[in-house]
């Protein structure tokens, strides 16, 4: 595996526990609740990991993602990030600790994580009655002054903080209103992405907005961030790199399940029912790594031809493509697809990179302009 892909970062799949019943979860219901994984199979591959990092002179990253809420893991997660301090000590590499959270946790838990990693991305979709529609606890009631909590909580430390708002069709038209209440509680880093649908098109597909008024929405409350001090990111379109869609082999990130596999696919966090197989690229038994160089050979193979609409694409080297709704593993070449988002964001954004922000003020006539 190592010729073809070289890992920089470590992500870890914690389980399933979530205290929440997100309108859009895309988690599988039948998902494992605990990590299996045995602290000598967890040192192998941080080490793997670490060498990479070595060679490439950058700090041993380690991030605890979704499809559960990591901080419920706090014991795992302390056992974890001291095997993963010892290897980085080992290798005379910094650690980089990061954690997403939907904030749900006792504040002791949450005054723990500012003080335990480097970056948290809150997952907070926005003003109470936004969140508490979107994001309610499993008993219907409301998450928002949990969320609340942990950013006041957050905020007073030097851990970095971005939030993460999920937009839906019904949040789509208010992004700019989303982005003022952020700005009244002390945000400056905001990511906003429209809701997605999952494999299983388990959630109600009328929730995804309007690629365009998403577009527009979305620009305009950019614009305004800008003038404000603040940085309001879609991940979708990103002009100061080379981007690809987010499998994490392209990411240089080696993702690991709670059941030992290696996925390459956020979408797909476990493999208990031996489902989605072709996303795995190996796996840890009895403590040992093995590696599925086919699955590799056929991603790159698959990734890189990727869709004839893409080709000659103005953006194509710094958009996501609609990953995961169009994926090139399961939909065909010649599969098109409506990115008129990503090609309204990816004009503007390209426009700036050459002539700096367009003004607030400004920013509706240039939509106009783009459209007409
Ligand atoms: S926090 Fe994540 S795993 Fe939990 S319900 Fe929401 S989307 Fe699903
Ligand atoms: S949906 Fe497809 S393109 Fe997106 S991360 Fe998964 S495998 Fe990669
Ligand atoms: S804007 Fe559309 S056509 Fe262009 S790279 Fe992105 S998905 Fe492909």
């Amino acid at each position: 595996m190592k010729d073809l892909f070289q890992p920089l970062c470590l992500t870890a799949y914690l389980g399933g526990k979530c205290p929440l019943n997100c309108l859009y979860c895309y988690s599988d219901k039948n998902r494992p609740i605990d990590n299996t994984i045995s602290n000598e199979a967890l040192k192998k591959v941080l080490y793997i990991v670490a060498k990479n990092c070595l060679a490439n002179k950058v700090p041993l990253a380690i991030v605890f993602h979704g499809v559960n809420e990591p901080l419920l893991y706090q014991k795992k997660i302390v056992n974890i990030l001291k095997i993963a301090q010892e290897v980085a000590n080992d290798c005379n590499l910094k650690l980089f600790r990061a954690c997403t959270t939907c904030g749900v946790v006792s504040n002791h838990i949450i005054e723990w994580a500012k003080n335990n990693f480097d970056h948290i991305t809150l997952s907070w979709d926005g003003p109470d009655f936004v969140h508490n529609r979107n994001r309610p606890l499993k008993n219907g009631k409301g998450s928002s002054s949990a969320v609340r909590k942990a950013a006041e909580i957050i905020l007073q430390s030097k851990c970095a903080l971005t939030v993460r708002s999920t937009v839906t069709i019904e949040t789509s038209e208010h992004i700019l209103n989303t982005v003022f209440f952020f700005k009244q509680q002390g945000i400056e880093r905001v990511v906003f992405n429209p809701v997605y649908p999952n494999r299983n098109n388990s959630f109600i597909e009328k929730l995804v907005p309007p690629p365009k008024l998403f577009a527009f929405s979305f620009l305009k409350a950019r614009a305004w961030g800008i003038a404000n001090d603040m940085e309001i990111i879609f991940p979708g379109v990103r002009p100061r790199e080379t981007h690809d869609r987010y499998c994490s082999i392209l990411q240089k990130n080696l993702a690991i399940t709670s059941d030992g596999y290696f996925s390459f696919c956020f979408l797909v966090t476990h493999f208990i029912d031996c489902q989605d197989m072709q996303f795995q690229i190996g796996h840890i038994e009895n403590d040992q790594i093995f590696y599925k160089n086919e699955n590799l050979k056929r991603f790159f193979k698959i990734i890189k031809r990727g869709f004839k609409q893409c080709e000659k694409c103005f953006n194509k080297n710094h958009c996501a493509k609609c990953c995961p709704t169009i994926c090139p593993m399961l939909h065909s070449y010649s599969k098109s697809f409506d990115c008129s988002a990503e090609k309204i964001i990816g004009n503007v954004l390209l426009f700036e990179q050459e002539n700096g922000p367009i003004p607030f003020e400004e920013i509706d006539c240039y939509l106009n302009k783009i459209i007409s």
